[in-house]
């Protein structure tokens, strides 16, 4: 293991002196008087400068070989150095090549590679500098999600993967069977899922939302960070099969306590990362898909008082605003992309969120409003995306949230325990989900999701 990571000379956590590093060859120049190489270790935007004397030992046997892509390990003196923009570089005196990459083969050989490009070698995607630094900034807000919820005394559950219940009541789910695809056994002409290995249908969870309620209910504050899973055949690229989904859910929690908690949470987590991944963002922040400004934005989110838009009246702004939508206003509507991105971009100009919709549109869980036909849900909506975050209170009283199930046509008897919830010290609770990825994009400004995911799957794509 080496001595220090780079990550450290960003930090200023490293003293000038004698070091062994390791690292993978960004580029090689060679000169008569004087060799430069520059090492990355993967841990920081900026990689570190080795200075090579031309006649230290073993070093003009070696050159050819050192070539971009190719691992090496150096000793040598970490001094000032004398160029602009490092703080350091190191004086080698000596010099291993630990694994080659030969240059006609090797496919990160010029810089600038389209992420496109990328996505087909996902195995080398960590190494170049976009995907790096988005990845150590997600790798740090897995951290600050649960340092905020363990913090305010959380409990963070482990939802199941595998799971017979359907959380939304709708389609797209993955099914989960060991059943012989070519010969089934069947029962009155259908598949026999009692013959499954779970004895009955099973499916990948595309939420942990229901595991997290019954969590909630008896440690008051629980949530869940885990990949849910959609097969809705969505190509875009807002959209995933596997993404990772954070769900808090908190008893005694009515549908403002809800929004502040939404709120906070954001804002702190903008805050970790523009304290802990400043070069990350700033560099991934240059990049030309980035509009300019987009710290400030983050930033001025981080510090707004949300506005809040009843769906009834953000359904009146939209019908009276000039612009053509592709997906005409109607009250009983569900907001398309279009129209999220209108209500905040254009109208409000900050993060808002929209609250009571229509009951039809939402899921069965959501609490009934007073007038019969409205929930209490909410979806925080944000600049330059659109919806972030999606939520509600929930419906606590059992023979409404019964009724709920029924007009839905939902199979009642997988929804027993949830409704026994609702039988022994039901409590009003609400809760949200933010997709981790979507976030993820928010902050680093990438334009498609398969590029903030180590190993993206959607429809076509699985390997690797
Ligand atoms: P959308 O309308 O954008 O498809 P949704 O209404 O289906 O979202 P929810 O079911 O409320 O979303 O899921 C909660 C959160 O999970 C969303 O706010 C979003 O951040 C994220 N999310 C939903 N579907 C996906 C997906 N296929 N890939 C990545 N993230 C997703
Ligand atoms: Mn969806």
């Amino acid at each position: 293991m080496q001595d220090f990571s780079f990550k450290d000379i960003e930090n200023d956590r490293v003293q000038p002196g004698q070091y062994t590093l390791s690292g993978w060859v960004k580029t090689h120049r060679q000169s008569k008087n004087v060799s430069f190489i520059e090492l990355s270790d993967g841990s920081a935007v900026k990689g570190l400068q080795l200075v090579i004397e031309p006649n230290l030992q073993g070093y003009s046997e070696l050159a050819p070989k050192i070539t971009t892509g190719s691992a090496i390990t150096v000793t040598g003196e970490l001094v000032e150095s004398p160029a602009r923009g490092q703080k350091y570089e190191l004086k080698v005196s000596s010099v291993e090549l630990v694994g080659e990459a030969n240059p006609e083969s090797y496919p990160l050989q010029k810089k600038g590679h389209t992420l496109e490009f990328l996505r087909e070698i996902l195995h080398l995607r960590p190494r170049s500098n976009t995907l790096g630094a988005v990845f150590r900034i997600r790798s740090r807000a897995a951290l600050a999600v649960h340092q905020f919820f363990q913090d305010r005394g959380f409990v963070h559950v482990h939802a199941p993967i595998i799971t017979a219940s359907d959380c939304e009541g709708a389609g797209a789910l993955f099914r989960v069977t060991t059943l012989d695809p070519a010969n089934p056994p069947r029962k009155e002409g259908k598949v026999d899922f009692g013959e499954d290995f779970f004895g009955c249908e099973a499916f990948l969870s595309v939420s942990g939302q229901l595991q997290a309620e019954v969590f909630a209910q008896g440690l008051t504050k629980a949530y869940t960070f885990a990949p849910t899973f959609r097969a809705e055949n969505s190509n875009t690229a807002r959209h995933l099969a596997e993404f990772w989904m954070i769900e808090p859910e908190v008893a005694f929690c009515d549908l403002e306590g809800n929004m502040k908690l939404g709120r906070e949470f954001i804002s702190y987590l903008i805050k970790d990362l523009a304290e802990n991944c400043a070069a990350d963002l700033e560099f991934l922040h240059k990049r030309d898909w980035v509009k300019p400004g987009l710290m400030e934005t983050l930033l001025s989110v981080a510090e707004s008082d949300f506005a809040v838009l009843d769906y009834s009246e953000a359904i009146k702004i939209l019908e009276k605003s000039s612009k053509k939508f592709e997906f005409p206003v109607k009250w009983g509507m569900d907001l398309q992309a279009e129209h999220e991105r209108y209500l905040t971009d254009q109208y409000i100009k900050g993060p808002l969120y929209v609250i009571n919709y229509p009951k039809e549109i939402k899921a069965f869980y959501m609490r009934l409003n007073d007038d019969g036909k409205t929930v209490r849900a909410m979806d925080m909506l944000v600049p330059k995306l659109g919806e972030i975050i999606g939520g509600s209170q929930r419906e606590e009283r059992y023979d409404v949230l019964l009724d709920k199930i029924r007009a839905q046509g939902l199979p009642e008897e997988h929804y027993d325990w949830y409704l026994d919830l609702r039988k022994y010290g039901s409590t009003p609770h609400s809760g949200f989900g933010l997709g981790f990825e979507r976030f993820l994009m928010y902050v680093t400004g990438m334009q498609n999701i398969r590029d903030v995911i180590p190993f993206p799957r959607y429809p076509g794509h699985a390997r690797g």
